[in-house]
């Protein structure tokens, strides 16, 4: 846990500029920087920076936050990895809560594997470039697989000398600990004897993220039948398998730009595609995919392409990797090589625009991909065809999201030539099947019924979202807290009854969140959207404790979506105001003049809003519980009357 006081000091010390400066060429603008946006591929400047509210945005990409945000979104770490980076960066010390003695066993333990892991890759790097036995075996079996050296520098490639203990005994006269040589697994220890695991083997180092090594593999150069081809570091306290995937730390800033992550079988793969000068490629070497390593790619873009030998086995890979990545709401599209190639030796044999040429215009979608090879098989049985649109519905139920799903399903009955009922019945039965099954899997009592929304055919569901986009209550309600994020804090001068004539009239200092507030609570509503719930919440305990919400804790707010919505609202140029400024022609009139009563109106037409929508819910109530008529009735005339006030309110606030 970092202390507050220190959290507050790194975020005062780190100015946005600065730290966005380390990695943008900001050039100046008006009262702002503008630079290329480093998220996305732009070729003119969209991204600003306002060092004086202390926060940058993209107008290409909608990327925004503060200096944390910028270094958690470009470095892709956590909030308290940010914080150190950045305390780091500005030699602000950080006291951090002490360890127990076990921690602090266990952290070292760790930090001693990566170091051994560190020293391994050096050792063999070494013995690669500069002994004899490494050149002549190891330097040039690399170079007749037509790697450059460049290549073979950027990732670390090494060879391990062919001798029992060569790495062992270089590294325990170097003073290293044999069971951490064990744990690593670069060491196998036999009773007294220990040996080395990659004996004679060309090494390729796994690292991580951030470039750390962490395991190895190695390849053998015998062509033995016996020998294992490739062998793998085994688990250890710094090598997690499955959530791994090698090329990442190269990859990363690629894959952002390019918005699409290739996925290919294994190292040889991924480091003949950056010779080619593709570096958007990473490869799950060791492991067939998994859902950490989709996640972990779903960090940098929404995109993933499958690549692989269009053999049987790789197309069962790819079958299952299609049904993961869809699980996880992400695009998927897959491209099989053609017969006996992979993406290495294509990559080989042909320029770097024609292999570009060839992913961009043979990597399908996963319907056309699955539907084209599946038809392949099937033929005219119509048995086996129906057993083929059953796979293809399958794979579309697991996508999240229900606008997707329909447009494949619309895809789908393209491309088979069936009518779009009837995949839509068979897909919510899918998922019917699957709801069900998962409710048995979670304990849930057979008697209880499902949620319904879940069951909501497509149709339904989509109806929902439209009208969650559009309603106008929600619109109102984010009218509201922008208003509160960015004038929360200035004081206004409200007149405390505006039915009394001019010159009886009382006027009343408040700060803004306090009215609004007031405002908010008269007839305790609450807001419709949960995020703009709780960012009011912080509003209101502050005024509660007549405290004031500073605008650089919201803009730096652990919660992602509040820090992102008040960005937003902090870069826009009006906000409550501008409807009616617009409908009323009064551009002229700076927003703060007319804040009173356009928050005042904001408020008052969301209320009247939500006193009708509460009024709709009560006559359905009625219809449905006919035996309750008497108290419902009751409450919907007491609705209408504040409808009435509500009404005749807004009809007085006149904006001048
Ligand atoms: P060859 O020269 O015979 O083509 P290769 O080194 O290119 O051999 P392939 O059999 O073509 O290896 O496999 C392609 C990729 O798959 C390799 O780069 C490797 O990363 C990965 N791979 C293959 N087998 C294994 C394995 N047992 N463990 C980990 N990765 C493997
Ligand atoms: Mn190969």
């Amino acid at each position: 846990m970092i202390p507050k006081e220190t959290v507050d000091q790194i975020i005062e010390t780190a100015r946005v500029e600065e730290v966005v400066g380390d990695y943008v060429n900001l050039k100046k603008r008006g009262a702002n920087l503008l630079g290329l946006c480093p998220f996305h591929n732009e070729k003119t400047p969209s991204f600003t920076v306002s060092p004086a509210k202390g926060i940058y945005k993209c107008f290409g990409c909608g990327k925004a936050g503060g200096s944390v945000n910028f270094i958690m979104d470009h470095e892709h770490f956590t909030y308290p990895e940010a914080l150190k980076f950045l305390a780091n960066k500005y030699n602000i010390e950080l006291e951090e809560e002490e360890l127990t003695a076990d921690q602090i066993q266990q952290a070292n333990e760790k930090e001693s594997l990566f170091i051994i892991s560190q020293f391994a890759s050096e050792f063999f790097q070494d013995q690669l470039i500069n002994t004899d036995q490494g050149k002549a075996i190891g330097l040039s079996y690399f170079k007749e697989r037509g790697f450059r050296e460049d290549i073979i520098e950027k990732f670390k490639l090494g060879y391990s000398p062919d001798e029992w203990d060569a790495f062992t005994k270089t590294a325990l006269a170097k003073g290293y600990r044999l069971d951490y040589l064990e744990k690593t697994g670069l060491s196998i220890v036999k009773g007294e004897k220990h040996f080395d695991r990659f004996k004679g083997r060309v090494i390729f180092p796994i690292q991580n993220i951030s470039g750390r090594v962490i395991g190895f593999g190695g390849r053998t150069l015998l062509a033995d039948k016996k020998t294992a081809k490739y062998l793998n570091s085994p688990e250890s306290e710094i090598y997690h398998k499955s959530n791994v995937l090698y090329g990442l730390n190269h990859a990363k800033k690629r894959i952002i730009e390019q918005d699409v992550c290739f996925l290919v079988e294994g190292y040889t793969d991924v480091i003949s595609f950056h010779q080619s000068g593709v570096e958007n490629v990473v490869s799950s070497s060791g492991t067939s995919l998994t859902v950490e390593q989709i996640r972990l790619i779903k960090r940098y873009s929404q995109n993933i392409t499958i690549l692989f030998d269009g053999d049987a086995a790789g197309i069962k890979a790819a079958f299952r990797g299609i049904d993961m990545i869809l699980e996880e709401g992400m695009n998927v599209k897959v491209l099989a090589f053609p017969d006996g190639e992979d993406p290495d030796s294509y990559a080989k044999k042909h320029s770097t625009s024609e292999l570009i040429e060839f992913l961009s215009s043979n990597a399908f979608d996963f319907i056309r991909f699955k539907t084209n090879l599946l038809l392949e098989e099937t033929g005219d049985d119509p048995i086996k065809r129906a057993g083929l649109i059953k796979e293809i519905v399958g794979s579309i139920a697991l996508i999240p999201d229900p606008i997707a799903r329909s447009v494949y399903l619309q895809e789908c009955s393209n491309l088979l030539k069936i009518d779009e009922q009837a995949l839509l019945s068979e897909l919510n039965k899918v998922r019917r099947d699957k709801l069900s099954k998962k409710a048995q899997k979670s304990n849930f009592h057979s008697e209880i019924p499902l949620p319904s929304e879940e069951f909501a055919p497509i149709e339904e569901e989509e109806n929902k979202i439209n009208k969650q986009k559009f309603s106008p209550t929600e619109f109102q309600e984010k009218d509201i807290i922008r208003t509160l994020i960015k004038f929360g804090n200035h004081t206004i001068t409200i007149t405390v009854d505006d039915t009394l004539p001019k010159e009886q009239q009382e006027f009343l200092e408040v700060q803004i969140a306090e009215y609004i507030v007031h405002e908010v609570e008269k007839d305790g509503l609450d807001f419709t959207l949960a995020l703009m719930q709780k960012i009011y919440d912080i509003f209101k305990v502050a005024v509660e404790k007549e405290q004031v919400v500073e605008e650089r804790g919201l803009i730096s707010h652990t919660d992602k979506q509040i820090s992102e919505f008040v960005i937003e609202s902090l870069m826009e140029k009006y906000s409550l105001s501008v409807n009616w400024v617009e409908k009323h022609n009064i551009l002229t009139i700076h927003e703060e003049d007319i804040l009173d009563k356009s928050i005042h109106k904001g408020i008052c037409s969301w209320r009247l809003n939500k006193v009708q929508l509460m009024i709709e819910e009560r006559q359905i109530k009625l219809k449905e519980n006919p035996e309750e008529y008497e108290t419902i009735l009751l409450e919907i005339n007491r609705l209408l009357e504040a409808k009435k006030a509500l009404a005749l309110e807004l009809g007085r606030i006149v904006l001048n």
